[in-house]
């Protein structure tokens, strides 16, 4: 039988009428003939309030004890959602990460999984019954708990959907698909019936956090494709897929924004082989992941770098930098948490050029000052005071005609 995986996120968990309609949701598709595996997130909000809690103790307070708490979470989803399968005559096992074999490496909140020991979720579906599965947690070989960073239910999803070989994963949220802008900042922006895994993969890492990044990094890696659409309404989503033929024929498909990251600069390091190497393995070994990098021209056998990493990475990466820096003799160190990315994404990118020209055109008009550029094959990103976010996005989905007309 074919296997669908579902996975709701927190507003569509958020209480338990939405938990139950859910319920019914899934039953449609047992009825359509498919197994269904489900992975939930926490109830809206509590996620937040959990980490709340631990912030007024410590913010930057022991990992592993962020990772027990935030985890619980999702705990109780799980067997929230499996009663409500119960409450309508459908068997349904609810699982923690642990006991859905979910191992991940042992980078407190913010680890990434290594593999998924499928045999329970096997059994369980070929006993007719639902898998539900806590998003964001996972179990190191150690038998920590680990959580995968914010919006990491969809990887879990997406992850677990892959071992199971499922036909599709659908990702029930709060909006009825992916708009080419945040619907928040662009009210009136389009919303895109399909998307590349490629375009989708950009627009996450450059903030779209309609979904994590790593889930997408999963589906194209195991070639699922991934819907985003609401769990208030039956409305079309969006599919995530291979690219089609056409997709190119768009020059710009959607703009971002992110507000997640800070600026660490260095000054003053030596400007010879080995040094970039040293800064970016000693954040590597601890785990951090390091977004864009610019190193200025070196003079007088000095150079500059600056780098971006999440803010919730930034204590750690501080205290690494702090350390290479006293290493290398560097003149100094600053953070800059003010920052904001914007991007523009697209595959039309590849066969035409100019969009950078008019990107920073753009900018440019509005005033707005850009400190760092990076570029890939189909995507433009630029960091910018955190202020301009929302004109530099509204601004560039007018540019790029990302709104509907109405
Ligand atoms: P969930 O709790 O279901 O995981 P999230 O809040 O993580 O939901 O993600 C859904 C939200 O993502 C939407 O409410 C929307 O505001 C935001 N979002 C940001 N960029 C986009 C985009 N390009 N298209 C659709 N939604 C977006
Ligand atoms: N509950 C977690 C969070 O709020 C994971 C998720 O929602 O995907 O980040
Ligand atoms: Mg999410």
């Amino acid at each position: 039988m074919p296997i669908l995986v579902h996975k709701y996120g927190g507003t569509s968990m958020a209480n338990i009428e939405r938990i139950l309609s859910n319920a019914h949701r899934i039953a449609k598709d047992i009825e359509k003939g498919y197994q269904v595996a489900v992975a939930v997130s926490a109830m809206s909000g509590e996620t937040n309030r959990l980490l709340a809690l631990a912030d007024e103790i410590d913010p930057y307070g022991s990992g592993r004890e962020r990772d027990m708490l935030a985890s619980a979470g999702e705990q109780v989803s799980i067997a929230l959602m499996a009663m409500a399968l119960h409450k309508i005559g459908i068997g349904s096992v609810s699982f923690t990460a642990n006991q859905a074999g979910i191992k991940t490496d042992p980078f407190h909140t913010r680890a990434k999984i290594l593999s998924i020991d499928d045999t329970r979720l096997r059994k369980v579906l070929d006993e007719g019954k639902v898998p539900v599965i806590a998003g964001f947690q996972g179990v190191t070989e150690a038998m920590e708990v680990t959580t995968m960073g914010r919006g990491a239910s969809d990887t879990t999803a997406a992850a677990v959907a892959a071992a199971l070989g499922a036909e599709r994963c659908d990702i029930y949220t709060d909006v009825d698909g992916v708009y080419a802008a945040d619907p928040r900042i662009v009210p009136r922006a389009k919303k895109l019936d399909r998307i590349s895994y490629d375009e989708m993969l950009e627009m996450a890492g450059a903030g779209s956090k309609v979904l994590q990044t790593r889930s997408v990094v999963f589906a194209k890696k195991y070639n699922v494709p991934l819907q985003v659409l609401t769990s208030f309404e039956d409305l079309p989503g969006t599919m995530i897929s291979e690219e089609v033929e056409g997709m190119e024929e768009v020059l710009v498909t959607g703009v971002c924004s992110d507000k997640t990251e800070a600026r660490l600069t260095l000054y003053g390091i030596p400007d010879h082989p080995g040094i970039a190497a040293q800064v970016f393995e000693a954040l590597n070994d601890e785990g951090i992941s390091v977004d864009m990098i610019v190193q200025s021209v070196g003079q007088d056998g000095q150079a500059n770098i600056s780098y971006t990493v999440n803010k919730s990475d930034l204590g750690d990466a501080r205290k690494v930098t702090e350390k290479v820096k006293q290493g290398l003799s560097a003149r100094d160190l600053s953070v800059d948490e003010k920052v904001s990315k914007i991007s523009v994404v697209g595959v039309g990118m590849k066969s035409s050029g100019g969009v950078a020209a008019r990107m920073f055109r753009c900018l440019a008009a509005k005033g707005i000052n850009i400190y760092m550029i990076s570029t890939s094959e189909i995507k433009i990103s630029v960091v910018i005071d955190e202020d301009y976010t929302e004109l530099a996005v509204r601004t560039l989905a007018k540019e790029f005609e990302l709104e509907t007309e109405e």
